[in-house]
């Protein structure tokens, strides 16, 4: 046996489950639930770019399955099926043991199964697609929503950006406080079972990876929409809040990696809602609205006056300073 295939044999594979045929073939073969949709996407990690390249790889192999899954989330579809494709500078395998158990104890976690990838020698890139199941008709796109209808968003933003500004040398927050807003970059949750509740509730859904302003700008693009949002409701986390005016809107309205779902839904939605974030333990608030207008966001302060907005969420090709943002 080769060493790729040993180490994949090792790592990566495990009993199939639902699929099939799995991981040792040309090719996975996965059934398709009748009367479903599809729903695939894939994001890859590049090393320098969306993390340390000495970052814990049990946590790197969380978060990239993470950020995946969320975007299925997002569609509200069903996590079914995964391939990694992974690129690696070495055979290290206290690194690869770390790595695969921090992926595959989120895919146990979330039904999902490895079914096949790709394995090469390179700088560190992690390349993860997921294939979820939604009734036909029934995923969250983005051009659904309708004017009147309210934004909502679901947890809170900013504590990402805030970690990721710690670590950059930008903000000094005492050991203590760091450790609680760490696992917000570094491991978060994907809002499954929020996605799966927003069927036939949310009017259109994203999941928020390059900050709110922009993610939503999205949806008002998609949608042809105005968005007005009020500052105020937007929810963060208490050390977030205890920072100043620059960063709290910095890190709650532009900065990415939160993932969590930003979703519109008409009024008569509101206590279906209020019900759902009870059942699920997991804050929704209610953030602005959409109306007729040009499609772009804005922000209200307590007095209703429109706010200057920091600098939007980051783009890998944009000319600007600043590069080493994760997004
Ligand atoms: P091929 O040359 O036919 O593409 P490979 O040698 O690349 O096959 O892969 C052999 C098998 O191992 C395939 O089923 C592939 O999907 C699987 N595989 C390769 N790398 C990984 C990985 N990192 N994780 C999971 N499965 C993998
Ligand atoms: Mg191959």
């Amino acid at each position: 046996m080769t060493p790729e295939f040993a180490l994949i044999e090792k790592y990566f594979t495990r009993p199939v489950r639902r699929a099939s045929l799995g991981v040792g073939d040309d090719c996975a073969l996965l059934p398709v639930a009748a009367g479903c949709e599809i729903a695939v996407s894939t994001d890859t990690l590049v090393s320098g770019v969306h993390f340390f390249a000495d970052a814990d790889p049990r946590k790197l192999g969380h978060k990239a399955l993470a950020v995946n899954l969320s975007d299925l989330a997002a569609m509200g579809a069903e996590p079914r099926f995964c391939t990694l494709a992974l690129t690696l500078p070495r055979i290290d395998e206290a690194w690869l043991a770390s790595f695969s158990a921090g992926m595959l104890a989120l895919a146990d976690a979330a039904s999902i199964e490895l079914v096949g990838g790709d394995t090469t020698r390179g700088p560190l890139s992690i390349t993860i697609t997921v294939l979820g199941e939604v009734p036909a008709g029934q995923a969250l796109r983005r051009h659904g929503a309708q004017a009147g209808d309210d934004v909502w968003v679901s947890g809170e933003l900013g504590g990402a950006a805030l970690a990721l500004a710690h670590l950059q040398g930008g903000i000094g927050l005492e050991p203590g406080e760091f450790a609680g807003l760490a696992a917000r970059l570094h491991e978060p949750q994907p809002r499954l079972a929020l996605g799966l509740a927003l069927r036939g509730v949310a009017s259109a859904a994203i999941d928020v990876s390059d900050g709110l302003i922009a993610d939503l700008g999205h949806i008002c693009e998609r949608s042809r929409l105005h968005a007005s949002l009020e500052w105020e409701r937007v929810p963060m986390p208490a050390l977030l809040a205890a920072q100043d005016m620059d960063h709290r809107m910095q890190c709650a309205l532009a900065g990415g990696d939160d993932y969590e779902l930003c979703f519109s839904a008409p009024v008569a939605a509101r206590e279906k809602l209020d019900e759902l974030a009870d059942s699920l333990a997991l804050r929704l608030t209610r953030v602005g609205r959409l109306d007729m207008g040009r499609p772009t966001v804005e922000v209200r302060d307590v007095a209703g006056l429109a706010m200057a907005l920091p600098s939007l969420g980051f783009d890998h090709f944009a000319a600007k300073e600043g590069a080493g943002h994760e997004s």
